[in-house]
């Protein structure tokens, strides 16, 4: 598999693997693929900090402002 194709299939399992709909072999291979990949990293930082948001806004007026900094903060962090 060309290394393109395996970000590819990493950005898509990130989202299924955030869900916890993955076998413990397609975690294994993420898990290996994100620690040598910074791009892929990245995407998953961004859906883990999305998730979090959206979690923490959930029954309440709006997202507190210091949540949406520390979202942005993050995402510099990564490069983005
Ligand atoms: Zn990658």
């Amino acid at each position: 598999m060309s290394e393109i194709e395996e970000c590819r299939r990493t950005v898509e399992r990130v989202y299924a693997f955030h869900d916890g709909e993955l076998s413990a072999a397609e975690v294994d291979q993420i898990g290996t693929h994100l620690l040598a990949c910074q791009n892929c990293l990245g995407e998953y930082e961004i859906e883990k900090a999305m998730r979090v948001l959206i979690k923490r806004s959930c029954g309440t007026s709006g997202v507190p402002e210091s949540l949406h900094l520390k979202i942005k903060e993050s995402l510099g962090e990564i490069g983005l």
